[in-house]
């Protein structure tokens, strides 16, 4: 009998069907898909999903103006391009510090670094705070945190609400490292560590519900493969590639959440925590000042409905608002006494009758970078940056006469001070100002201190994160650098 089916062409017909049949369901299976097409209404219903998974990418120092979604003329960003035009781009996103930590604990907190105590150096964010992570797990989210930045680590208060929250080990050197820190300080791997650690955790969790952070840090880095376009040997052109690069990394994430055909029921949000300065006002880096440069970051809310035509919010918004934003529309507990405001209104205005965004708009947004943030022997030197109709409004409190003003209508790169115009309502402005300050101290008490020790300040280092950057020989010297680079470097 064996040896008739084996002598039978039938056989071989039969299991050759059989073969064929098997490769195109295993097609079938990993074609992938994409999220259905619909529209802006459509988004109201997101809150009565229990199927939703959140996946927050945090590019650190990626300033909005760099993007191709922003207006930027070169090709930095395809990718993220592309999410932009099938969801949400807030158009005037601000951040509330220019330096990381103070940054994303207002970020998470939802509330203003005078609220959240969380400004200098050795501030953690208090055990106190119910933070996004500890609302979506209470939910029953799986919730996972990848980062590659010492400011955002689980000794600083961070890790609160997470199930997994851990730096990937060093694998990945994308080849090229054109960045600002001296070599020896160098942030081992590149965010494909993190890409890759993501790709792991999504195909392992894709059938229960996750939230996933991933808080890249190649940008911040200005690190780039070597297959990033060229478009010049500066800093600000090696910035540029290691946007490209992320943007690639972004692709990869897309490409994997379309195999799992997990598009369908994830919502993405992308953002940074601050930009960078190249020169614009005197400085280079960030952490330093509070001016458009490293306060304009990108905010982009991918839903997982494809938008047709996409959707831009023009009004002015903060990074305080992400969470409440988020929160609202997956129909999940607000993060309490949020000083941020859920935007949705402003999404969902014109798609039909009875939306009220008014509440929304002209708001007065709030940043502040303590100056002495990393100088652990002095005390703090408040710099507060108050967005307010066209105007930007930058006080130093120890030095109130240095106060400036810009009118971001006539001026969008913030470059003249008319301070001493009279067109300017001035005393108006600096009384929003006290307001703020007068609204309360931090709502946990003091911010819990920690001891940054040498390894730490090692580990800060290798971000670039010197203790004394507001040096102005250190700036001139770097400066001078950037010169330098620009005049005689070529590798292509
Ligand atoms: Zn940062």
């Amino acid at each position: 009998m064996l040896r008739k089916l084996i002598d039978s062409p039938w056989t071989y017909f039969a299991l050759a069907s059989v073969l064929v049949i098997l490769a195109i369901l295993s097609q079938i299976q990993t074609v992938g898909e994409d999220a259905p097409e619909g529209t802006v209404a459509d988004l109201e219903s997101l809150s009565d999903r229990d199927d939703l998974n959140v996946i927050f990418i945090l590019i650190d120092t990626l300033r909005a103006d760099r993007l191709g979604a922003y207006g930027y003329e070169r090709n930095t960003s395809p990718n993220l391009d592309a999410l932009a035009a099938r969801g949400i781009r807030f158009a005037s996103a601000e951040s509330q510090s220019s330096w990381t930590k103070a940054s994303m604990a207002s970020l998470w907190a939802s509330r203003y670094p005078e609220r959240t105590g969380v400004t200098r150096s050795d501030d953690a964010i208090s055990q106190e705070a119910l933070l996004p992570a500890e609302i979506l797990n209470e939910a029953g989210y799986q919730t996972a945190g990848i980062w590659r930045n010492g400011w955002v680590a689980n000794n600083f208060g961070f890790g609160q609400g997470f199930d997994l929250y851990y730096k990937p080990t060093p694998n990945r050197n994308p080849g090229a490292r054109r960045g600002r820190s001296p070599s020896e300080f160098q942030l081992g791997g590149s965010d494909l560590d993190i890409t890759e650690s993501a790709l792991e955790f999504m195909t392992n969790h894709k059938n229960d519900r996750f939230f996933l952070y991933l808080h890249y840090m190649d940008v911040h880095q200005y690190v780039s493969s070597d297959q990033s376009p060229s478009w010049g040997t500066s800093f600000s052109d090696n910035y540029d590639r290691s946007i490209f690069w992320t943007d690639q990394n972004i692709g990869l994430l897309m490409e994997k959440l379309f195999e799992l055909e997990l598009l369908s029921h994830t919502m993405i949000v992308i953002a940074s925590d601050h930009g960078e300065g190249f020169f614009e006002h005197g400085g280079e880096g960030h952490a330093r000042s509070l001016y458009k440069e490293v306060q304009h970051v990108p905010l982009i809310i991918v839903p997982p409905i494809r938008l047709a035509e996409g959707v831009v919010v023009e009004e002015s918004v903060a990074n305080i608002d992400i969470w409440p934003t988020v929160l609202d529309m997956m129909g999940l507990p607000p993060v309490p006494d949020a000083e941020g405001r859920s935007l949705l209104p402003l999404i969902l205005e014109g798609s039909k009758e009875g939306v009220d965004a008014e509440a929304l708009r002209n708001r007065s947004l709030f940043a502040q970078l303590d100056k002495n943030w990393g100088k652990r022997t002095k005390g703090p030197d408040p710099l507060i940056s108050m967005v307010d109709g066209s105007y930007r409004y930058i006080f130093l409190e120890s030095v109130p006469e240095a106060t400036e003003v810009y009118d971001r209508s006539t001026d969008p790169l913030e470059k003249k001070n008319i301070v001493r115009d009279n067109s300017v309502p001035i005393a108006e402005l600096q009384a929003k100002v006290k307001n703020f300050l007068d609204a309360g101290s931090p709502v946990w008490g003091d911010a819990p201190r920690v001891d940054v020790d040498e390894m730490m300040q090692a580990q800060l280092r290798a971000l670039g994160y010197a203790f004394t950057m507001t040096n102005p020989e250190e700036v001139q010297r770097r400066k001078k650098a950037a010169e330098e680079v620009q005049q005689n470097q070529k590798w292509d």
